[in-house]
């Protein structure tokens, strides 16, 4: 039987981390990190990310601002109020929750964000950091994946790592990492050919395309590690993973639920995000 990992326990150890970090930050700098959160519009889901961003925020006792802007808001006045928080001394992270509505350019809003205060590691920047091994800001589910498994203590050494899904926001991040801690990484994506065969040769698996309950436990490799990073509604309505959890748990040594597993983690990591850029900052 699969041990569960209780991502909900690990974001928890790690906003309780930032929590001492922001005590300590405000007796040394005299003031806390802010972090400044963008919504435009009113989709529901956005909506519920945002709020348990700011729930988070104040958890750990760091200053957040909420800008809720009208969804015909126009292009360039957007940019607008991000260029005022790249000049504002006071914020120290920038976040703009996607997707903006069509008529926005989500591409052009990303670049705007200050590299120093982009918090969800966006910015191309950012990008070409993370692949050049330089110091940036690494987006926060990926880096919510490795901790996990750095959470494991296992040497990824000479081990399969196979991701599934190739997004600029979960899927390329999360290969590069593994790059870092020494697996050799595959990536799987929607032209792969017999992606049960792939999956089967992973000893560590990160899924992450958005199809509920595409990766079944025939397609998991006895004794792999399996994090699950989909969020799907299923035919019952309930929320389920990109992974079958129930023919997969048996087979896994490790597995992350959905929900509790990566999606706690994405905001804890967001909160270590706008702690590095407060420091980032200070220099
Ligand atoms: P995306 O749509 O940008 O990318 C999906 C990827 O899956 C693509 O690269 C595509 O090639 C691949 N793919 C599609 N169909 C496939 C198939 N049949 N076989 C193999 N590969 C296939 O999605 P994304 O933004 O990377 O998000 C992926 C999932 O992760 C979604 O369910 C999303 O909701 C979830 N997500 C969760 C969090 C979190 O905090 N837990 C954060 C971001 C995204």
């Amino acid at each position: 039987m699969g041990k569960i990992i209780d991502g909900k326990a690990l974001s928890q150890a790690v906003k309780d981390e930032v929590k001492a970090e922001v005590e300590r930050l405000q007796a040394a700098y005299g003031r806390k990190p802010c972090l400044a959160v963008i919504i435009v519009g009113e989709n529901p889901a956005s909506q519920v990310y945002v709020r348990n961003k700011v729930a988070a925020a104040a958890y750990t006792g760091m200053e957040s601002r909420k800008l809720e802007l009208p969804a015909d808001i126009g292009e360039e006045a957007l940019l607008q109020r991000i260029r005022a928080l790249n000049d504002d001394p006071d914020t120290d992270g920038i976040l703009v929750q996607l997707p903006l509505p069509s008529h926005i350019d989500e591409e052009k809003v990303i670049d705007a964000i200050a590299p120093e205060k982009d918090v969800d590691g966006f910015h191309p920047e950012n990008v070409a950091g993370l692949w050049l091994g330089k110091r940036c800001i690494v987006p926060c589910t990926p880096a919510g994946v490795v901790r996990i498994i750095d959470s494991l203590g296992l040497d990824l050494a000479g081990k399969h790592a196979v991701v599934v899904g190739r997004s600029n926001i979960v899927g390329k991040p999360v290969a590069k990492l593994l790059l870092d801690r020494n697996a050799t990484v595959t990536i799987a994506h929607s032209r792969t050919a017999d992606l049960g065969a792939v999956c089967r040769s992973a000893d560590v698996l990160v899924v992450a395309v958005g199809k509920a309950r595409l990766v079944t436990g025939d397609m998991i490799k006895p004794g792999a590690i399996v994090i699950d990073v989909g969020i799907n509604r299923g035919a019952d309505g309930k929320l389920c993973g990109d992974v079958d959890f129930a023919s997969a748990e048996p087979v896994a040594s490790w597995i992350t639920p959905v929900p509790g597993g990566v999606g706690p983690m994405t905001i804890a990591m967001l909160m270590k995000n706008t702690i590095a850029c407060f420091l980032g900052r200070q220099e």
